[in-house]
């Protein structure tokens, strides 16, 4: 009988694919900085507009 251990792999994010360590396996990271997540953002709403111009 003891705590239930959860073991969360590690993580890339998705921008630089730098492994981020996961500390709460109900919310897990994707980016190692928010600006990371920023920089995603805006490389998907370009491809989006690309889409729509070709
Ligand atoms: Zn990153």
């Amino acid at each position: 009988m003891g705590v239930i251990e959860i073991e969360v792999e590690p993580l890339p994010c998705t921008w630089c694919k730098r492994l981020l360590e996961q500390r709460r396996w109900w919310a897990p990271k994707r980016f190692c900085s928010p600006w990371h997540r920023v920089k995603y953002r805006v490389m998907q709403a370009l491809g989006f507009v690309a889409d729509i111009l070709t």
